[in-house]
């Protein structure tokens, strides 16, 4: 029987850093994260990755073999670094994660992107397990998220693939979006957009900015709100006619739908699947549509996969002292 191994997969988020060593079978056997400090600029950020990941290294009772990265921003995975980045961090653009995590902490290292490698753990080792593709959907903060094929995820030709949020919405029709176009989902379908959907249909000098956030929407719906059950239905049904149209369109073995809002109620979810009905072709319409079951160990898990994978495709750094 051969030896289990083991990576460290990280996730270097905006506001938390997390590191979790994992087997290549996707259980987690140690944890640790901390509070990643943006407004102090990458180097920061990269040096408590760095000793969250050392740290947990010097600790595991079995041999590391590689570390995997999921991190914040527009990453390419080639070449390993931050291509762009929001200003949650500031600086983060044009950072060499690989090469200077690999120099730091001697094993060979692994970059994507936080949404790419939440959704590889995902297809891999949670709800997509056993499957050849998966369609994975993140609705949060924002809306992303991968099409994960035979485990790996598509990157693109520019690194950007799976930014499911800047496809055009019926629902969100006239809507400016971040990306200064307007009309896109992220606008109608996310949490943020949830509550300014409601602030909105409520007249914005109701109600305070400030005051609410879009847990209390989902509150304020539960406890009948009927303009609260609108804009999530709303929200729920774009999202599910998104989702409708991408599987009629790639023709994944399931559907998972991750993030902050797959926690919410069926005051969600009921639309979110009467959506996808309104819009997938009888060919693809028993395409499951499931809830992503690894919640915040998603992002370690999928970096520590996309880790092992690297094992078989890039050379030890401590056996070849290799640097360009
Ligand atoms: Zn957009």
């Amino acid at each position: 029987m051969s030896e289990a191994r083991t990576a460290v997969g990280v996730d270097i988020g905006g506001t938390k850093t997390a590191v979790g060593l994992v087997r290549e079978d996707g259980t987690v056997l140690a944890r640790a994260e901390t509070r990643t400090p943006a407004a102090a600029g990458a180097d920061a950020v990269l040096a408590t990755a760095r000793e969250l990941a050392a740290q947990l290294i010097a600790d595991a009772d079995e041999k590391v073999h590689a570390v995997g990265v999921g991190a914040a921003g527009v990453i390419d995975p080639q070449q390993r670094l931050v291509l762009s980045a929001t200003d949650t961090l500031p600086g983060w653009a044009g950072t060499q994660i690989g090469e200077r995590l690999e120099d730091a902490l001697a094993l060979p290292v692994a970059v994507d992107n936080d949404v790419r490698a939440h959704a590889v753990g995902e297809a891999r080792c949670g709800a997509g397990r056993g499957r050849g593709s998966a369609l994975v959907i993140a609705a949060g903060t924002g809306v992303g998220g991968a099409l994960v094929l035979d485990g790996r995820p598509l990157i693109g030709a520019t690194g950007i693939a799976g930014h499911f949020g800047h496809i055009p919405s019926v629902e969100a029709e006239g809507l400016p979006c971040t990306c200064g176009r307007s009309g896109h989902l992220e606008m109608i379908a996310s949490g943020p957009a949830v509550l300014a959907a409601y602030l909105r249909a409520q007249g914005t000098s109701a109600i305070p900015a400030g005051d609410l956030d879009t847990r209390d929407v989902f509150a304020l719906a539960q406890h009948g709100d009927a303009v609260a059950r609108a804009v999530i239905a709303t929200a729920g049904r774009a999202l599910g006619r998104a989702v409708g149209g991408l599987v009629n369109a790639l023709d994944p073995e399931i559907v998972i739908i991750a993030g902050g809002l797959s926690h919410t109620s069926d005051l969600w979810w009921e639309p979110l699947r009467a959506g996808f009905r309104q819009e997938a072709i009888d060919l693809v319409s028993g395409c499951p549509l499931t809830r992503a079951e690894l919640g915040a160990d998603a992002a370690i898990v999928g970096a520590a996969m996309l880790a092992f994978d690297t094992l078989s495709t890039r050379p030890h750094p401590a056996s070849t002292g290799i640097r360009s």
